[in-house]
């Protein structure tokens, strides 16, 4: 284990950081990375000869034989393709090579990755570039350059590149913004995120006895443990000792991959924990947040767990999410959504704020379908955290801020309170000017805003990237608006803008408790969507507004975005599809051998008695098998029902109808088999299931 005092030294020795390249390069070269890094500047051949001769050396050094490029394809995974360094010579040796042309490009083959007809197979060629602003670091002996990847006619393959197209965008947009606004230092706003992760632990043989976690990683039949979270007993709860070690092993080999892990605890559910980390450069942070899945992964199997990222492993416990934390810097060190002491006053706060609430609600399904996914629907359109309905927390004192601009009165501040805790000993302190509210889908925190739909297992670039570019087309329209105010623009006629604004997206506040029913009936007539389900939403990603909106800040182009619409409706199909295929194996095959094991176990034992007691005995045991048989008919009918429909969907050749079917007609046939499923299996004693039940896989952990 890591000592406390090693940690400084050792947090961070996988990377090639910026501390490495400032003592191994040239300054020149230094200077010259840095100016790519920083101004995202095109870098010369010669200057990528330095620095992958410097970094081959420094990643031999570390043990690296191999280098990989790698990426983020749009299967939502991370994909890589490991070369050796080595170069053999006449004489039979070899020696240890890597060039600047290949750090800098490479060419995987790219018909097997998913690219929406971006490309037909037999124009294979894809391009990986690399991405200097995040860095290179070492695992299991390779070492790894973070890349974006794109097909041979420049189309992006992956989520990197719209990423980093939407951060400059927004930089972009911003940097106008602030200069008419009197900040004309600021050259370049930074996106930042910390996106907190959420994720089950379970016992790895459980695991590796359950098809449907192995196939779809959630379970598709399961009666409910006679415990659920009723207790509210887990929620930052004692971390038992074995995942306590886990957390720990977790959180050295994060830090030593560079990944700022900062926070952690137990959270709502039983065996659900969450991590969070430091929050960084948005494109960084989402490498991180992918390294991050892939680590709790690896760490868990050492442990003799696995690790569950789904996003709903459990039916009628809490499903897991990402929370993704999201503000804007500027070069300058302003945090623009700092309302700072007195938020009525700062302008660049009300005009940054205003943004954002306007890009979320004009941009809304857009936002919904950037963390739509087969697992995700599961938590959006259920009735859990958050709803499928975007609206926005901004707490009490913003409100009332808000409202004073909307109404054109001066804002009177209620002062910061001191919080009494009524007992002397106590330290006394301030509190904050915002309240949690777990339930709103957006909530503005501080100095950031939490977006709380994203899903714990797909990457968070696309949320990003639509919030990005949803806030830089806003910042857009504000600043044509503030330069027709001609010269000299007052404050006042700022705020008389952001009124208008205002007045026209306020509809998407909302302070209140987002679980209830009275919500959904007020935002409907608020006029909100509600899109609970993948196949509702997808429209909107190839409306005009979208394709306008994306292709006016070079994010996607129009064939980008309808490549894009094709792979999620794809995926979305495939993983009901196997979700389906999953199921009806594990009725058929493990819960059907454990229920006629016992019935006939059962009837066996009737007939004995019988022989001794006569006819009156055996009530229990006859209703039983009775209960039984009764569920098996109905099981049997309910799975001949989804078998027939999974067979009519492959047949299905239209992606949108595809889809629409499978949420319609295959998850509702899933949910009927499941009922007589669980009723039966709540009958049967866990001897005679070949897989574990929830209460074993949720409450077995010590
Ligand atoms: P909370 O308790 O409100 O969730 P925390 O301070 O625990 O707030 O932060 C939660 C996450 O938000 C962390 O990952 C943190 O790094 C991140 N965060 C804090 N400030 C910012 C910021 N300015 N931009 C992006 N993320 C941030
Ligand atoms: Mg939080």
């Amino acid at each position: 284990m890591m000592e406390a005092g090693k940690l400084t030294e050792e947090y961070g020795c996988l990377v090639f950081s910026d501390k490495v390249m400032r003592e191994r390069l040239p300054k020149d070269i230094y200077k010259a990375v840095k100016k790519t890094i920083e101004k995202g500047t095109h870098l010369e051949l010669e200057v990528a000869n330095t620095v992958a001769a410097v970094m081959k050396e420094w990643a031999i050094e570390h043990g690296a034989t191999h280098f990989t490029h790698w990426f983020q394809p749009m299967t939502g995974l991370t994909a890589e393709k490991h070369d050796s360094f080595i170069s053999p010579t006449e004489d039979g040796k070899v020696l240890m090579e890597f060039s600047g042309k290949e750090l800098v490009k490479g060419e995987p083959d790219a018909s097997s990755f998913p690219s929406g007809g971006l490309r037909a197979t037999f124009e294979a060629r894809g391009y990986t570039a690399w991405d200097p602003s995040s860095p290179a670091f070492i695992k299991d002996g390779s070492l790894y350059i973070p890349t974006a990847f794109c097909s041979y006619g420049g189309e992006a393959l992956d989520k990197k590149t719209p990423l980093l197209r939407s951060m400059e965008a927004l930089s972009e947009q911003a940097v106008k913004v602030l200069h008419v606004l009197g900040y004309e230092d600021v050259t370049r706003v930074n996106t930042t995120i910390g996106s907190e992760q959420e994720y089950f632990l379970i016992d790895k043989d459980f695991y590796k006895k359950r098809k449907d976690l192995l196939f779809t990683g959630r379970t598709l039949i399961g009666a409910p443990a006679t415990k659920g979270q009723e207790m509210e007993d887990h929620y930052f709860g004692v971390i038992k000792p074995k995942v306590s070690a886990y957390m720990h092993d977790l959180d050295e080999e994060l830090w030593r991959l560079g990944i700022p892990a900062k926070t952690k605890h137990n959270e709502v559910a039983p065996s659900q924990h969450e991590l969070a980390p430091v929050f960084e450069t948005a494109n960084i942070a989402v490498d991180h947040n992918q390294l991050t899945m892939e680590v709790m992964k690896k760490v868990a199997d050492k442990h003799n767990f696995a690790c569950l990222l789904h996003e709903k492993p459990f039916e009628g416990i809490n499903g897991s999410g990402k929370h993704n934390n999201w503000s804007v810097c500027t070069d300058t060190g302003m945090n623009l959504l700092d309302p700072g002491k007195t938020p009525e006053e700062n302008i660049p706060f009300l005009v940054f704020l205003m943004a954002v609430i306007s890009a979320v609600d004009e941009y809304a399904p857009i936002l919904r379908l950037s963390v739509a996914s087969a697992g995700n629907d599961h938590r959006l359109g259920g009735n859990e955290a958050p709803p499928a309905i975007i609206s926005i927390f901004v707490g009490d004192e913003l409100a009332e801020v808000l409202k004073s601009i909307e109404e054109g009165k001066a804002y009177k501040s209620s002062g910061k309170v001191q919080m009494a805790m009524g007992a002397q000993v106590l330290p006394h302190f301030v509190k904050d000017n915002t309240d949690r509210n777990r339930t709103s889908p957006f909530a503005f925190t501080g100095n950031k805003f939490e977006f709380r739909m994203p899903g714990s297992a797909v990457s968070v670039a696309n949320a990003n990237i639509v919030l990005n570019t949803a806030v830089a087309e806003v910042l857009s329209r504000l600043l044509t608006k503030f330069e027709g105010c001609g010269k000299d623009l007052s404050k006042e006629a700022v705020i008389s803008i952001l009124k208008d604004e205002l007045i026209a997206h306020k509809r998407v506040l909302f302070n209140g408790n987002g679980y209830t029913d009275e919500w959904v009936e007020e935002a409907k007539s608020r006029g909100l969507l509600n899109l609970k389900a993948l196949p509702d939403a997808m429209p909107y990603w190839i409306s005009k507004e979208s394709i306008d909106l994306f292709t006016k800040h070079g994010i996607f182009t129009e064939e980008e975005l309808h490549s894009r619409y094709e792979i999620l409706l794809e995926n979305y199909s495939k993983s009901i599809h196997i979700e389906s295929l999953t199921m009806q194996e594990m009725v058929r095959k493990d819960l059907l051998e454990g229920l006629f094991a016992y019935q006939n176990d059962l009837s066996r034992e009737v007939c004995q008695k019988k022989s001794v007691l006569g006819d009156d005995c055996c009530e229990l045991e006859t209703e039983i098998i009775s209960s039984l048989d009764k569920a098996g008919a109905s099981m049997s009918k309910a799975l001949k029902k989804l078998h027939d429909d999974t067979k009519t969907a492959e047949k299905e050749e239209d992606g949108l109808a595809t889809a629409s079917y499978y949420e319609m007609t295959i998850l509702s046939d899933m949910d009927e088999l499941r009922k007589y499923a669980d009723e039966a299996e709540e009958l049967i004693p866990e001897k005679y299931l070949s897989y574990p039940t929830y209460g074993q896989m949720l409450f077995s952990l010590r």
